[in-house]
């Protein structure tokens, strides 16, 4: 069978590919030639790419350069297609690893290159599928808890590894999150020929950072095509989950009065998903709701609308909403930093998408361009130097760069308002809180005649408005509270007892941990996916992360089932010894700085228990395979 990412045969003209080539990453085509023409010389001459950043598609190559290329790969494409396009020998591990070098413009170095060949899957082959245990016994069973992007990949590795699952869901239909957020303007903010499966193709997207409807409808596509629906039971919460120490199984209790009994359960709920209303005296008589609530029936033509919040999801609502309305109140309690990213709200043109799907390998390395170079490069810039003095505004000296490129964005746009910049310009270290993607649209916003900023908290609400923090009444039509989620305690609502009748949110406390992230001893054969210290503030993306968390599970369970064990936990050395590493990490990054005074990362001692501080290359590395000796089976 042709390997998937060999690229569909192609007859298109000449002409047709000419004006394909106008649109394409030059130096992600250049590597496509070499497979499709063999010649490896390429990568030597004189077109190199200089350099990579996060969202630079183009190696920061000249005019002249970029016209270069394209005329050497014309060449080469009509040459493929008129010997039919057949499928590329396979590139040895040396020019794979020449073809990454070239990408980004400098040596990448080797403890990386498993990680990208496996995300690549160059050869065809899905490297992170598990191929199951031996044998599994005929009452094993396995319950995952939501049919989110974690929930959804968890019921596809294990249907590929053929152990039994059922997939319980409270929602309607799949993709958690962006089920849920429905809001105007919502998208993905990681480039979505990244964030998307490593083992689905990627050549379908109609912009570089999706929509919601559009990343919902992928969701939907990948479970119909995996089969995973019928598992799944629609409408139905799952209030707790017991352990039952007398056959070694899991009662799993269902908002519908069933109980579901299974030898392991996953927990795919998410961090983000419990919106958080602030709880403020008084009552507003007018449509209010939150941002993952949203009301489609509020008609906001016209309305005075004001929204409480601005963080990353405010910062998409408004833009979106702002020229509807009849005028638009933003209370921030904070201002955020901003990334320059000016293709965010960029269609994926003609040619770009014909490359995707026809040249090959394409697609592939546009997926290690968006990939390698937000890995772990903006690691070091979270990180604290302890002797760099103003601690209050940068916390070492690339920190203090990327302060001063982002204010220079932020200024640039405001060259002309002093009262606006004060109040856009945020006061704490650049990368503390989550930095956000802009194309200029925020700003924008911000500037209209109909857009008021309100830099302020809330006080109380009155029936026709809110008055904020200075005192000063904002009357609405509409209230939008846009103020995030309840996140430190995770898998609320549910209840999760293990051995010993023990509470899982008893046991946490307001320190939420588990051994990777994963796993909790005491609560034999319970997973997390995206559970504590898992969240991402710096590199890869949450799928990346959830494909690494699922393949630790699966080779949890093959090495249960394989050896004939029942239960399978971390050892109480290993969790601690974990969680104390992790946080003596996190207490040398930028997300815990005592500088920044609100922060959802934090809780009320200002310790960060949600985030990963690792690099994303010792995370794969270290979830790859479980190790039996931090683990202890019966
Ligand atoms: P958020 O980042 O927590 O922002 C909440 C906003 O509400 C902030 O402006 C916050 O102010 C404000 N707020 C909260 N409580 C308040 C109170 N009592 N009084 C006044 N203001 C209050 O929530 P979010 O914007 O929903 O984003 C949450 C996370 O969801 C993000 O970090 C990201 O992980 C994810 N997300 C991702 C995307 C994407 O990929 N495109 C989009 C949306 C969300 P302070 O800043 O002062 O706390």
């Amino acid at each position: 069978m042709r390997n998937q990412h060999a690229g569909v045969p192609f007859t298109d003209s000449d002409n047709a590919i000419r004006a394909a080539l106008e649109d394409v990453s030059i130096p992600t085509l250049l590597v496509s030639c070499v497979h499709m023409s063999g010649d490896a010389s390429l990568l030597d001459g004189p077109v190199r790419p200089q350099g990579a950043m996060l969202n630079e598609l183009q190696g920061y190559l000249s005019d002249e350069d970029k016209a270069a290329a394209r005329k050497v790969a014309f060449e080469i494409i009509t040459d493929y297609r008129d010997r039919g396009c057949p499928e590329p020998e396979p590139a040895s591990p040396a020019l794979v690893k020449q073809m990454m070098d070239f990408l980004v413009g400098t040596p990448v170095a080797d403890e990386y290159v498993p990680m990208m060949l496996e995300e690549l899957g160059l050869d065809g082959l899905d490297l992170r599928q598990d191929p199951g245990p031996r044998e599994v016994p005929d009452d094993f069973s396995v319950v995952v808890i939501g049919c989110g992007m974690s929930g959804l990949l968890a019921a596809i590795r294990l249907q590929q590894a053929g152990i039994p699952y059922t997939v319980v869901e409270k929602n309607a239909g799949v993709g958690g999150t962006w089920f849920e957020n429905t809001y105007p303007g919502a998208r993905v903010d990681v480039g979505n020929h990244f964030y998307c499966y490593s083992f689905e193709p990627s050549d379908h997207w109609t912009e570089y950072f999706a929509q919601q409807p559009e990343i919902v409808a992928y969701f939907e596509g990948v479970m119909h095509k995996h089969g995973i629906e019928e598992h799944v039971r629609w409408n139905t919460e799952v209030t707790a989950a017991t352990w039952d120490e007398t056959d070694g199984a899991w009662r799993v209790e269902l908002s519908d009065g069933d109980t579901l009994v299974a030898s392991a359960v996953i927990s795919a709920v998410g961090q983000l998903n419990r919106p958080n209303v602030p709880d403020v005296p008084g009552t507003f008589d007018g449509p209010a709701f939150h941002t993952a609530r949203w009301d489609h029936d509020a008609d906001l033509t016209g309305k005075d609308v004001v929204m409480v919040g601005a963080g990353a999801t405010g910062f998409q609502v408004a833009p979106a909403i702002a020229e509807s309305v009849g005028s638009l109140t933003v209370i921030q309690r904070t201002a955020q930093w901003m990334f320059p990213n000016p293709g965010y709200h960029e269609p994926v043109g003609a040619g770009m998408q014909w490359a995707l799907r026809h040249l090959p390998f394409y697609g592939r390395w546009l997926r290690f361009l968006i990939f390698f170079p937000g890995c772990d490069a903006g690691l070091a810039a979270a990180k604290v130097d302890p002797d760099w003095g103003p601690q209050r505004t940068s916390v070492s000296e690339i920190n203090d760069f990327a302060r001063m490129m982002f204010s220079e964005w932020i200024e640039s746009q405001v060259p002309d308002d002093p009262d606006l910049l004060a109040k856009v310009m945020p006061d704490y270290p650049a990368t503390g809180k989550r930095t956000l993607q802009d194309n200029g649209s925020w700003l924008a916003t911000l500037r209209r005649d109909n857009v008021e900023l309100v830099r302020a908290g809330i006080d109380h609400l009155e029936s026709d408005g809110i008055v904020d923090s200075a005192g000063v009444k904002h009357r609405a039509d509409v209230l939008i509270w846009s103020t995030g989620f309840a996140y430190h305690e995770p898998l609320m609502p549910m209840r999760i007892t293990g051995r010993d009748g023990v509470d899982l949110r008893e046991h946490w406390g307001d320190r939420p941990r588990a051994h990777l992230g994963i796993t909790v001893p005491g609560f034999p054969n319970f997973f997390c996916l995206y559970g504590p210290g898992t969240n991402l503030a710096s590199g890869g993306s949450i799928i990346f992360a959830s494909e690494c968390e699922v393949r630790h599970v699966m080779s949890c369970l093959d090495a249960l089932l394989d050896d004939g064990h029942r239960t399978i936990e971390p050892t109480r050395s290993a969790y601690d010894s974990w969680y104390e590493r992790s946080q003596a990490e996190m207490r040398t990054m930028v997300w815990a700085s005592p500088h920044i005074e609100h922060n959802y990362y934090a809780n009320d001692a200002g310790e960060v228990h949600g985030l990963n501080p690792w690099r994303v290359v010792d995370w794969w590395a270290w979830t790859r395979q479980v190790d039996t000796d931090d683990h202890v089976f019966t």
